[in-house]
């Protein structure tokens, strides 16, 4: 299973992007809090959930969570 990540950083919309460990756009160290491993995105969601009111799924490493 993946370890996904939340980007601390808002992007434009004020979303904090979820993202798995292997992604190419994985945040910076500083930049990210550690949500733990899933075998779907969705409950990596569900964490970042609770740690940011506004979330997305990364286009590219979690598209089955991403919104569009
Ligand atoms: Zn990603």
């Amino acid at each position: 299973m993946p370890h996904y990540y939340v980007k601390s950083e808002a992007n434009d919309r004020g979303e904090h992007v979820v993202h798995s460990e292997e992604c190419q756009f994985l945040p910076n160290e500083d930049n990210r809090k550690a949500l733990g491993d899933f075998a779907k995105c969705e409950t990596a969601m569900g964490h970042a959930r609770e740690e940011f009111n506004s979330v997305e799924g990364c286009q590219t490493c979690c598209p089955d969570c991403h919104s569009g």
